[in-house]
């Protein structure tokens, strides 16, 4: 069985851990080439021309996969009111239409998360042991928790660098170095040595920067390609950057803590409340309450991001300005039609009105 996965923000890199630690060659796991431009064309081309950019980049993603051999392909799948739900079916459909004779393995990211992660792990190995599933799945979730707790500190320090470009360079050689660990203790001393080194990059001591959070679908949230490397061009305009979605949340959330009846959405949904009651798929409901929710904890701004034509936040976008709650929200679309520097231009508008109101707020 030689299995393809797509691209999903760093996902690769424990995917990677836990195949080594079964002792999988690189010819049983097939990470296809990072996403690219080829991909986007790749998949726009296959594609609905009315699909999400999510689907458009998965579909790319996994017929570069087949290219270098995949056999077998994992994506996700959901009962949601929203697109992903059909996602596999049709990918695969179109995968045979292309000619790859490829089989669908699918995760179900709506219920019993954790127990389908557990199976599907159990399938494309035929059949190793619980004992050495659960072990290696420990290691790979390691690497993912270090990734993220590293990341917090980069979004930090990008915004108050003295030369920028810092933060950016120690967080690639981190990436690089975990995911070249081979043991869990190595990914700890990492994680600490390369917070350390974050920590002691030097900083402006006048910076005082505005402080905006991340919101939308999670998808273009947190794939970097999909989202034109947004945390980036921020931290270059001196921008703190927030974002409450993050890999190792939802895998601390969905795969355990839920089942014990905690519920990381609960503030959010609350907050939501008045202006909307209900799920309305994907990460709809979140977003509006996370605006919400970061106007009253001060922030300067919110920028929302959304692939095109994505119901659930076509929903929240409409719903936003109609909040009490003001703080100004910057919705940033994306599909295979946008151009980068239009949305560093969006972004700096942006940038000069938050702290235009900070002036004449006297702070
Ligand atoms: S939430 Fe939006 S972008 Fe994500 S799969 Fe659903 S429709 Fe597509």
């Amino acid at each position: 069985m030689r299995v393809g996965i797509p691209h999903f923000g760093n996902v690769y890199i424990p995917v990677k851990a836990m195949a080594q630690k079964l002792g999988a060659s690189d010819k049983e796991l097939i990470i296809p080439p990072p996403t690219s431009q080829r991909t986007l064309d790749l998949g726009v081309k296959y594609s609905p021309t009315e699909a999400c950019l999510p689907y458009k980049l998965t579909l790319g993603n996994l017929i570069e996969a087949c290219e270098s051999g995949a056999d077998t392909l994992i994506q996700a799948r959901g009962t949601g009111i929203c697109r992903l739900g059909y996602y596999a079916k049709n990918q695969e459909q179109i995968l045979h239409d292309l000619g790859y004779d490829a089989h669908f393995v699918t995760l179900d990211v709506s219920h019993h998360k954790l127990l389908s992660i557990m199976h599907l792990m159990k399938r494309v190995t035929n059949n190793t042991s619980w004992p050495k599933i659960i072990s290696s799945f420990r290691f790979g979730i390691g690497k993912l928790f270090a990734l993220d707790k590293i990341e917090k500190v980069v979004q930090r320090t990008r915004a108050v660098e003295l030369k920028k470009g810092t933060a950016n360079r120690i967080y690639r050689e981190a990436i690089k170095a975990i995911d070249e660990a081979i043991e869990g203790r190595e990914v700890k001393k990492l994680t600490k040595q390369y917070a350390d080194k974050l920590n002691q990059v030097p900083k402006d001591p006048t910076a005082d920067p505005v402080k905006v959070s991340i919101i939308g679908e999670i998808y273009v949230v947190l794939e970097p390609f999909a989202n034109m490397d947004i945390e980036i061009e921020l931290g270059k305009l001196g921008v703190e950057v927030e974002r409450t979605m993050s890999l190792s949340r939802w895998v601390k959330y969905s795969l355990f803590l839920n089942y014990l009846g905690i519920d990381e959405w609960k503030e959010v949904h609350k907050a939501a409340m008045p202006y909307l009651k209900r799920d309305v798929g994907g990460d709809g409901w979140e977003s509006v309450g996370e605006k919400v929710v970061h106007a009253q904890k001060g922030y300067d701004g919110i920028i929302h991001l959304a692939p095109f034509t994505c119901m659930p936040e076509i929903v929240a976008q409409n719903i936003m300005p109609s909040t009490k709650e003001d703080i100004p929200v910057l919705t940033v679309l994306y599909d295979e039609q946008m151009a980068k520097p239009g949305m560093i231009t969006r972004l700096e508008a942006f940038v000069d009105l938050l702290k235009f109101r900070r002036k004449r707020r006297g702070i």
